[in-house]
């Protein structure tokens, strides 16, 4: 906020003449009526209220002005400038004495009623970002937010700019050349320079540092700069400080972050090798056992024993596959900076490759499947989506004895996707952990690694979904996955 706008210069002494003339032609009105000195208190009068409005030298020339008129055209002799009167000098030279005091008074009660709101003003335009910024999450929001308070205060343009950790610009060749310099030069004195810092007076804005010497996190350019504005200087710069806090806070935060996910990973990959190493060995005994019963003892064994052997090697075998491609994929998604194959896909295709390649394994047909048409694409990584679902669906058979229900649904802006089983279900206690790596459930059967589950989860969430555990009335578990659903291709790509 500026000061209260001030009318022209023209319109302002325009007033002044104006209130004169009305001054004269109440008292000439009210002349058989009044005295001397009520006619003077009208002029006194009036100049007070010029002092209201006005400014100091305004409303001085007014005074002066009103003593003058009052002189001219009521004191004796009139319609001269000449005081005969020694009592009339006096009382027209206390008029002025009374008349510049009001109009000083009056234009100082003004200038600091205005300080005052302008203080209050600034004080709430504080305390807004701080509730605001608390809420921003990255540094380009909190850059865009500190830039919008910045011209609210300062009328503008501003302009806020990111460091890297080197203390080079980032995005800076989207400023002017001479705002670039400017903060380049107050983030290398981590002072703020321009108009009455002392530090390079000659600027045409004031450039202040985000952040103390040692720790700038970027820099603003604060417009117009007028060098006796220390109040808006001090406003701009409490400003930035609450900027500069906030990226602190976020670099922090997501320092803090990366430590974690180096951390979990690294957990995450001792795990696995100490599970791999475990969870091969067995399948691994077993395959070898069987192939080397059928390799040496075949004569002896009838078609139904070595039926059951090969069948031992297939399973043995798929089990490992499994095993294999979720433990890959679960460190491929913990890794940092992994980005996804996406593309727009169509879920009725997914759920059609997937259903036939877990059929058969699934000699009992215990699936039935139902996909409405003409549901809307997906931007996903189908290999992965397809890992999902086949991890669901071998689960729901692996635990369950009935029909498995397999449904996709749109729901408003989701795409739900539930795979349903009559089987034991899951026990509450049990609900959160068997998302965890290499948890199993209580009653789990031998053949498991707990690995299926965690890579359902972290494929949703890599799409930005989820993966809900939802329990069923009569018994047995639904998994439901929910994909955000965007804004369809005009033109869809194939899938
Ligand atoms: P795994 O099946 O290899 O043990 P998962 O991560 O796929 O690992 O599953 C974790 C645990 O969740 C399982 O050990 C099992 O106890 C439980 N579970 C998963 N799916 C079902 C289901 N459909 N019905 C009952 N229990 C299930």
């Amino acid at each position: 906020m500026k000061l209260q706008a001030v009318p022209s210069s023209f319109r302002r002494w325009g007033a002044v003449v104006c209130l004169l003339a009305v001054a004269t032609a109440v008292s000439w009105v009210l002349e058989p009526h009044v005295s001397l000195t009520s006619q003077a208190m009208i002029y006194v009068l009036a100049v007070a209220i010029a002092s209201y409005k006005l400014t100091w030298v305004e409303s001085a020339v007014c005074a002066v002005g009103a003593v003058t008129a009052l002189n001219f055209f009521f004191v004796p002799p009139r319609w001269t400038f000449e005081v005969e009167n020694r009592e009339h000098f006096i009382a027209l030279a206390s008029m002025l004495v009374v008349a510049l005091v009001i109009s000083r008074l009056a234009s100082g009660l003004r200038r600091e009623t205005e300080v005052a709101r302008l203080n209050e003003h600034r004080a709430r335009q504080l305390q807004t970002l701080a509730a605001e910024l608390s809420a921003l999450t990255s540094p380009q929001e909190v850059l865009m937010l500190g830039r919008a308070v910045l011209e609210t205060a300062f009328t503008g343009p501003c302009a806020l700019a990111l460091a890297n950790p080197a203390g080079e610009l980032e995005q800076a060749e989207v400023l002017e050349l001479a705002v670039r310099d400017g903060m380049r030069c107050c983030m290398k004195e981590g002072a703020v320079l321009g108009p009455g810092t002392g530090r390079w007076p000659g600027l045409e804005a004031w450039y202040l540092p985000l952040g103390e010497k040692g720790q700038i996190f970027g820099a603003a350019c604060v417009r117009p700069a007028p060098a006796n504005d220390e109040g808006g200087r001090e406003h701009a710069r409490a400003l930035c400080a609450l900027v500069a806090q906030t990226l602190w806070r976020l670099r922090l935060a997501s320092s803090m972050q990366a430590a974690q996910s180096e951390a979990e990973r690294q957990q995450l990959q001792s795990t696995f090798l100490a599970a791999i190493s475990h969870d091969l060995r067995t399948p691994l005994a077993a395959i070898v056992a069987a192939a080397t019963s059928l390799q040496t003892q075949r004569e002896r064994l009838d078609a139904a024993g070595q039926a059951r052997l090969l069948q031992s090697i297939v399973n043995e075998a798929n089990y490992l596959s499994t095993m294999s491609d979720n433990t890959l994929q679960l460190v491929r998604l913990a890794s940092p900076g992994q980005v996804l194959q996406r593309s727009w896909e169509s879920m009725e295709e997914i759920v059609g490759a997937v259903l036939g390649r877990v059929r058969q394994h699934d000699p009992s047909h215990r699936i039935c499947s139902r996909v409405p048409e003409g549901l809307p694409l997906v931007r996903a990584d189908a290999v992965l989506l397809a890992q999902l679902l086949t991890n669901l669906l071998d689960n729901a058979l692996k635990y369950s004895e009935g029909e498995v229900a397999l449904s996709v649904n749109a729901v408003p802006g989701k795409l739900e996707l539930c795979v349903k089983d009559r089987g034991p279900g899951i026990p509450e206690a049990e609900r959160e952990a068997i998302f965890q790596p290499y948890v199993r459930g209580d009653r789990a059967g031998r053949h498991g690694t707990g690995l299926g589950l965690a890579v359902c989860r972290a494929i949703a969430h890599a799409h930005g979904g989820r993966l809900l555990l939802r329990s069923r009335e009569d018994g047995g578990s639904c998994f439901c996955l929910q994909l955000p659903v965007e804004p369809q291709p005009t033109t869809p790509e194939l899938p």
